[in-house]
């Protein structure tokens, strides 16, 4: 499923704002896109590289669910975030998947926070 496009999801659900962003009716910061992966700066940064990497698809709701059924999509999901890290900024990253709201999960559309910059050891956001 490549993903929503406009319009009332498969499911009849209510798009996910990711799923909005990737359909060019919310606008982003975009940073890169493939057929299923789209990257935008988070619009709330906790550090000086805060970019968001997420399927186009919000099929998945977190990532215990994306690796447990398409850990090919996972690995595009890390890639797309290295590259990222490398383009701009030192090639160093966090990968931050919060998952479940007790985790500080507020979109139910599975996708990594990619930090860079200015992090430290012992702290989970720069500092
Ligand atoms: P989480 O709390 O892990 O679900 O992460 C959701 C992230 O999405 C938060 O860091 C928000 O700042 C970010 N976010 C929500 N809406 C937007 C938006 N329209 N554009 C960019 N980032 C967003």
């Amino acid at each position: 499923m490549r993903g929503y496009d406009g319009g009332m999801t498969q499911s009849g659900a209510e798009p996910t704002v990711f799923e909005r962003i990737a359909a060019g009716e919310v606008p982003a910061r975009m940073v890169t896109q493939t057929e299923r992966v789209i990257a935008f700066h988070d619009i709330a940064p906790q550090a000086p590289v805060h970019v968001i990497v997420a399927p186009r698809s919000a099929e998945y709701r977190d990532v215990v669910e994306l690796a447990a059924a398409d850990p090919g999509l996972m690995v595009e999901l890390v890639e797309v975030a290295n590259r990222i890290a490398h383009d701009l900024s030192d090639g160093q990253f966090r990968l931050v998947f919060n998952t479940g709201a007790g985790a500080g999960q507020t979109v139910f559309h599975v996708h990594a926070h990619v930090l860079a910059g200015g992090l430290r050891e012992g702290s989970l956001v720069a500092g």
